[in-house]
C-alpha cells in the first residue's frame, strides 16, 4: 500500500542524521528539586515549578477533594455547559492578583497568547514583536493574518521607529514576553509601555515565567516596574510557578467580554476539569499565605547565580532564576548535559533552533524546594563536569 505520509520519515531522518530529534526524559514519580528521571534520582534543574506549588500538599489535596465532590471533568466548553463556579472564582481571583478589572481563563499559556493575539487583530493590523517572543504569540499573530514586525530583543528605540513606519496600520499591538524563557532576562516594560503610549498601541506583555515570581507577591513585570494601568493585557499562566495547568488574559472589562465571545480557545475547547482549578485556587491562597516561598526562589537564584560565576561560567544577561550556562558549541553542549545527568544534576541542553546557532546553553532553573545542600551539589558537579570538559 502506498503511505503519503512517507515524506515524514524522510524529514524524520534528516532530522535524526543531524541529532535534532527530540528525546525527552520520563519522570518517574512526582517533580520536584529532587526527582526520579530515566531511572535516575536527579537535582532538578529542569522544571518551572518556581515555588514548589506542583507538588506542594495543599494543591494536590484540593484538587483530590474537587475530584471527588464535582468529578473528573467539566462536560463542555465555557459557553455550553462547562462553566463551573470554581472558573469564575478563579478568575475574580486572577483579576485581583494581577490588579487587573477582569481576567479570563484559557486551557493554557500556549491558548491564552494565541487565542488572544488572533481574536483582536485582523489582516489589517501590525503586530510589533520582540525577536525572542514566545512560539505561542507568534501563532496567534499568524493566525490573525496581521502584519508581524520584529524589533530587536530588548530595543524599545527599534520598536518605537517600526511602529513609525506603520503608522498607516488600523491597529498596532506592541507585545513583548516580560522574562524571557532561553535567557531569563527582563524585558524593558518601561520604555516599551513609553513608546506604545507615544502611538497609541495596544501593550501586551506574556507573564508567563514572571507572574508568581517578580513584583509584590509575584504579581508580575507590570507590579515589578510599577506601570500599573499602563499594559492593556496582561497574559499569565498556571502552569509554571502557579504549579498546575492553564493561561490567563488579565485586563479591562471590555477585552475580557470581548475574548468570551471572540476567543476561539475559549469558545472551541473544553474547560480545564474542577481539580485544575481546585488546585489553581488554593495556589493563589498559598502564594500569599506562604511568602517565604518567593523570598527563598530569589536568594536560591543568587546563591546559584554566584556560584557559576565563581567556577567561571557564562550565565548570559540573565536577571531572574532562569539561568543559562552559556557554552555556545552545539556539540559540547549536548556532551555537557549528558554528563551532568550522568552525575546527578538534570539541566537540558538548548540548542538551534530554540535558540540561535552558535549560543547553545545548558538552562537552569532553580526553585524555592532547592536546600542549601542541592545547590551546593549542583554547583560541584557542574564545576566538575564543567573543568573535565574544558568549558571552565
Ligand atoms: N509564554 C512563554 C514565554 C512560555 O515560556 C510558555 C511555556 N513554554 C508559554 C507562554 C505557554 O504556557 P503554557 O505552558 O501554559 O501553555
Amino acid at each position: 500500500m502506498s503511505d503519503p505520509l512517507a515524506y515524514l520519515r524522510t524529514e524524520l531522518d534528516e532530522l535524526r542524521a543531524q541529532d535534532l530529534l527530540l528525546h525527552p526524559r520520563t519522570l518517574e514519580g512526582p517533580t520536584g528539586a529532587r526527582a526520579r528521571f530515566d531511572g535516575r534520582d536527579v537535582i532538578n534543574l529542569a522544571s518551572n515549578n518556581y515555588l514548589g506549588l506542583a507538588n506542594h500538599p495543599r494543591l494536590a489535596e484540593a484538587a483530590a477533594e474537587a475530584a471527588r465532590t464535582l468529578g473528573a471533568g467539566s462536560g463542555a466548553v465555557r459557553t455550553i455547559a462547562g462553566q463551573m463556579t470554581l472558573h469564575r472564582t478563579l478568575e475574580e481571583r486572577f483579576s485581583a492578583f494581577k490588579h487587573a478589572a477582569a481576567a479570563v481563563m484559557f486551557q493554557s499559556g500556549f491558548a491564552a497568547n494565541a487565542g488572544t493575539v488572533a481574536a483582536i487583530l485582523t489582516k489589517d493590523d501590525v503586530i510589533v514583536s520582540d525577536r525572542l517572543n514566545h512560539a505561542s504569540i507568534i501563532d496567534g499573530a499568524r493566525l490573525s493574518r496581521a502584519r508581524i514586525a520584529v524589533f530587536e530583543h530588548k530595543d524599545a528605540d527599534h520598536a518605537d521607529r517600526l511602529l513609525r513606519e506603520h503608522e498607516g496600520a488600523a491597529r498596532r499591538l506592541l507585545i513583548t514576553d516580560g522574562v524571557f524563557s532561553m535567557d531569563g532576562d527582563i524585558a524593558p516594560l518601561p520604555a516599551l509601555v513609553e513608546v506604545a503610549e507615544r502611538h497609541g498601541a495596544i501593550m501586551m506583555v506574556d507573564d508567563a515565567h514572571a507572574s508568581g515570581v517578580l513584583g509584590a507577591g509575584g504579581a508580575g513585570t507590570v507590579d515589578h516596574f510599577g506601570v500599573h494601568g499602563r499594559v492593556h493585557i496582561q497574559v499569565g499562566t498556571l502552569s509554571k510557578a502557579i504549579g498546575v495547568l492553564g493561561g490567563f488574559i488579565a485586563g479591562p472589562a471590555h477585552l475580557i467580554e470581548w475574548l468570551q465571545n471572540r476567543g476561539r480557545p475559549y469558545l472551541f475547547s473544553t474547560s480545564a476539569p474542577p481539580a485544575v482549578v481546585a488546585a489553581c485556587i488554593e495556589a493563589l491562597d498559598v502564594l500569599r499565605e506562604e511568602p517565604e516561598r518567593l523570598a527563598r526562589l530569589w536568594s536560591n537564584t543568587s546563591v546559584f547565580k554566584e556560584g557559576l560565576h565563581a567556577a567561571g561560567f557564562d550565565t548570559g544577561a540573565s536577571e531572574t532564576p532562569i539561568t543559562p550556562v552559556i557554552t555556545g558549541d552545539e556539540e559540547a553542549t549536548q556532551t555537557f548535559a549528558r554528563r551532568l545527568f550522568e552525575e546527578g544534576v538534570f539541566a537540558p541542553a538548548i540548542v538551534f533552533p530554540t535558540v540561535g546557532k552558535g549560543s547553545a546553553r545548558i538552562r537552569t532553573i532553580v526553585t524555592a524546594d532547592h536546600t542549601d545542600e542541592d545547590l551546593r551539589e549542583a554547583l560541584e558537579v557542574f564545576g566538575r563536569v564543567g573543568a573535565e570538559l574544558g568549558l571552565v
